[in-house]
């Protein structure tokens, strides 16, 4: 269901209203390809390392796999999902990029990693990624129905842009555009807030709030959190005015509610480059910069990305 805008706002929670965006994230993955697997009986172990072994709900952990000859086709099964293995820079090491959901379960999560060397015998490594707790606060709101009520039109438009957004996920691009860590997208900002966010609006759980939310002043200018090409730009219902930046291995980061872009579709940016203006469009009590991220589908929690990640 998705969410409207309430008419009060407690102190220190988010602004945004973007969270809608979030819902039903796991109808997306099935679209990612599901290979056969691989036969089992001669397997050699693969090493597979992963940092760090422990991540919360919204992080992120590098998957390190490694063999002493070069191996190929290698297939990385995060629990059910199949996450691709892209752009080895080289072949006895590769890495993969793992995004854990929002609303992953807490718990174990099994890792499998299957290739072939050359010539041709089977090798499999496995891991276990321990997914914990985020521990996200919960908002509960009592709120008049009409503001939590769409109308017809609007939740077409709503259904539609998130089908949009759902099949820009689904595009994997091979190519990592970034080498520099990732930065914050504004100069001078404050801590951001309400990453994980959940609300309870007149008794019913609403989808999570998957942005980290900054504080700043209208026309601000809204910073490119990493090197990428500008998947799109965008006027929707929940977010505003948008900027969609692919940074390459199924990487995204997302820019909402903004006042202008800069910036058009296909265009190369650059890390810190001015991609747009901080505004209060779409579904947003006050001028704020929700930035997002999402991985192999993933909602992430952007500010993982600001960590140092030992992709090389
Ligand atoms: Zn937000």
């Amino acid at each position: 269901m998705p969410d409207g805008p309430p008419p009060l706002r407690a102190p220190g929670m988010s602004r945004c209203w973007a969270a809608g965006l979030g819902v039903a994230l796991l109808a997306v993955l099935p679209g990612l390809p599901h290979l056969p697997r691989l036969a089992f009986a001669d397997d050699l172990r693969l090493a597979v390392r992963l940092s760090p072994a422990e991540a919360r709900q919204g992080g992120v952990s590098v998957l390190s796999v490694k063999w002493s000859s070069p191996i190929r086709g290698l297939r990385v099964r995060v629990g059910d999902r199949e996450i691709p293995a892209l752009s080895p820079d080289e072949l006895t090491r590769w890495v993969v990029l793992i995004g854990i959901d929002l609303e992953q379960r807490p718990g174990p999560l099994a890792i499998r990693a299957e290739a072939v060397d050359g010539s041709g015998r089977p090798l499999t490594g496995r891991g276990t990624l321990r997914v914990l707790d985020g521990h996200y606060p919960v908002q509960r709101l009592t709120v008049p129905r009409p503001f939590v009520e769409l109308d017809t039109a609007s939740l077409e438009r709503v259904n539609r842009e998130k089908a949009l957004l759902d099949r820009l996920w689904e595009t994997l691009t091979p190519e990592r555009f970034w080498r520099d860590p990732f930065r914050v997208p504004l100069d001078g900002a404050g801590p951001a807030y309400g990453f994980g966010l959940r609300r309870i609006i007149n008794g019913e759980p609403r989808s999570p709030h998957t942005g980290a939310d900054f504080a700043a002043s209208p026309g601000a200018p809204v910073l490119a959190a990493n090197a990428g090409i500008v998947a799109l730009v965008a006027d929707h219902f929940f977010a505003g005015r948008s900027v969609i930046l692919d940074h390459g291995l199924g990487l995204y980061t997302m820019y909402f509610h903004l006042q202008e872009s800069l910036v058009q579709p296909g265009q190369r940016v650059e890390r810190g480059q001015a991609i747009a203006r901080v505004g209060s469009t779409g579904r947003a009590t006050g001028p704020h910069l929700h930035w997002g991220g999402r991985l192999y589908g993933a909602r992430i929690d952007p500010q993982e990305l600001l960590k140092p990640l030992p992709l090389e």
